[in-house]
């Protein structure tokens, strides 16, 4: 073990981590997959109101909460659904990781895409006075939730910071084609010491261009600035998934940081428009979303599961960085997605190296 490991290890133990590791492992006991995230809806609601933090759900199935008053809000997102079969299991703890184990004995998906981030949504909604939250369904099949977001709920929100890329220093700058924020903006200026400080090996040079996630929808739709980064997962979309404890913390401290220096006000940055997002755009959106929840993911699930093995595969035969061998990770990941969700104005190019290379068609 490596020292700042092990002094990490040493400040859990004497409770100076700010992480609360029991609320945790409650948000990811909760069974969740894209068609039917009812389970995690009501374990936020609930916790919401519990904290008689104002929320509503729209009819989608999306979760607002809004807590206290500001001119422009932060916003944080994460996604409720997850692509793993929808089965009971129980979340077990082993030196800081966390796995799910089924009523079969074995290992299952946990899930920590992305109910780990809406853990780190949760307590950064316990930890500041005035601030959003959404969190949205089936994020899985092609951001559908936040496709079909509320305008309305958006109209003061000055920046949104999604918790959904793995490990511990993966920064989006790009999602899905779309630029999230410019690096030549005070938003820019505020967030880069923040990761410099906080996320090990971060490096500005080294921001990602990732597959899609929320944010990237809603950089689509709106024209303020948006953010997503790691929250602490690791092998997502395969039953060998784990969460990091230390990680998670990792991206609730940064995130503390970060919003504490944003502060309430709009980074503007007008909204991407590569996409046409119009009346038949969110027909088609809508129509998906209906047909998923007929499904309950209960087909595609264990589907997806199956292309764990060509995962392992190509991790194994790369000789690269870590960074790298996720990035192949995740194109796998962007063409099952891909062969699932896609529309007829997207083409979808894998093969350019590691990197991964959306095109518009
Ligand atoms: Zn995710």
């Amino acid at each position: 073990m490596d020292t700042p490991t092990a002094l990490l290890i040493l400040m859990l133990k004497m409770n100076f981590l700010m992480i609360n590791i029991n609320r945790l492992i409650e948000t990811l006991s909760n069974p969740t997959v894209y068609g039917a995230e009812d389970r995690m809806r009501d374990y936020i609601v609930n916790s919401l109101n519990e904290r008689n933090i104002p929320n509503y759900v729209d009819k989608y199935g999306n979760v607002y909460a809004v807590k206290g008053n500001a001119d422009y809000f932060p916003c944080v997102v994460a996604h409720i659904d997850t692509v793993h079969p929808l089965e009971e299991f129980t979340v077990h703890e082993d030196s800081y990781i966390l796995t799910a184990i089924n009523k079969h004995g074995e290992q299952t998906g946990i899930g920590g895409d992305d109910k780990a981030g809406v853990f780190v949504c949760l307590e950064l909604l316990d930890r500041f006075e005035n601030i959003k939250a959404a969190f949205f369904v089936s994020e899985e099949v092609g951001c559908l939730g936040s496709y079909l977001s509320d305008s309305e709920f958006f109209e003061n929100v000055g920046y949104a910071i999604q918790f959904d890329a793995p490990f511990n220093n993966w920064v989006s700058h790009y999602s899905d084609g779309v630029k999230l924020f410019s690096t030549d903006s005070e938003f820019f200026e505020k967030i880069n010491p923040i990761f410099e400080e906080c996320l090990p090996n971060y490096s500005s040079n080294n921001l990602g261009n990732h597959p899609y996630t929320d944010v990237s929808a809603l950089k689509s739709l709106y024209d303020f600035s948006c953010l997503n980064y790691s929250v602490g997962y690791y092998n997502m979309h395969s039953k060998h998934e784990y969460v990091s404890i230390l990680d998670v913390d990792i991206c609730l401290t940064t995130a503390v940081k970060l919003i504490e220096s944003l502060g309430q006000k709009l980074y503007f940055l007008p909204k991407d428009n590569r996409r046409l997002i119009n009346e038949s755009f969110k027909r088609n959106i809508e129509n998906r979303l209906n047909s998923y929840k007929t499904k309950r993911g209960s087909i595609w699930a264990p589907f997806l599961l199956r292309f764990y093995p060509i995962q392992l595969r190509l991790s194994e035969t790369i000789d690269t960085e870590a960074n790298d061998i996720l990035n192949f990770d995740y194109t796998i990941e962007t063409v099952v997605n891909h062969f699932l969700s896609v529309t007829s104005h997207d083409t979808f190019n894998w093969s350019e190296g590691k990197r991964i290379v959306h095109c518009r068609g």
